[in-house]
């Protein structure tokens, strides 16, 4: 199997993300979290080197880059979750890329923070969700909890846009028994026009 190790910004041999890059990821501002969340945080900025960072998580050595950005993202994680879950990826994705890379963030940070990771939310074509648009379509993830959910909850997700799907999973946790549901993301999107 060929795995890459060079730097998966500039290709500098054998960094798979080197020091000077790793220096250049535009650290996301305070992030308004999404409706049901108490918190939200985001690694870096969704920009010309994060996008890079993020593509690739998508593709082989995502494990290695995961360990990578692993004590950062343990560094800006909330204390106090009970448990760490993470946003699947479909069905589709995921057996395409043979892994869930959001399930990767979630199993390495909950190890770094000494909690359980848990299989909280699931995804799939069978549960669709209620939510419909005014065209009748249905909206948003197809989510659904899996109980027993802990009081205190960390979700996490490669990334964070809209914050739609992180909504949808706070809700259902909510519903499921959290009282507080915190959500993190590796990188954040800048909403069209934004110039922090
Ligand atoms: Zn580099």
């Amino acid at each position: 199997m060929l795995i890459p190790l060079d730097c998966v910004v500039c290709g500098s041999v054998d960094a798979l993300l080197c020091g000077p890059c790793f220096a250049k990821l535009a650290q996301a501002p305070p992030l308004l979290p999404p409706p049901g969340a108490d918190g939200a945080r985001a690694l870096f900025t969704y920009d010309e080197v994060g996008g890079r960072v993020i593509g690739a998580l998508k593709f082989a050595g995502a494990h290695r880059l995961v360990r990578r950005l692993g004590p950062a993202l343990a560094a800006l994680a909330p204390v106090g979750s009970d448990a760490v879950t993470w946003t699947p990826a479909t069905p589709a994705n995921r057996r395409r890329r043979g892994y869930d890379q959001a399930e990767l963030l979630a199993r390495d940070l909950a190890v770094r923070l000494g909690v359980p990771c848990r299989r909280l939310l699931v995804r799939g074509r069978d549960q669709p969700q209620t939510a419909r648009d005014r065209s009748g379509r249905t909206v948003g993830p197809r989510l659904r909890c899996r109980p027993p959910v802990p009081a205190s909850v960390l979700v996490i997700d490669d990334v964070l846009t809209t914050g739609a799907t992180l909504a949808t999973a706070a809700r259902l946790l909510r519903g499921a028994g959290a009282t507080t549901v915190e959500v993190m993301a590796v990188a954040w999107t800048p909403p069209p026009g934004f110039d922090g």
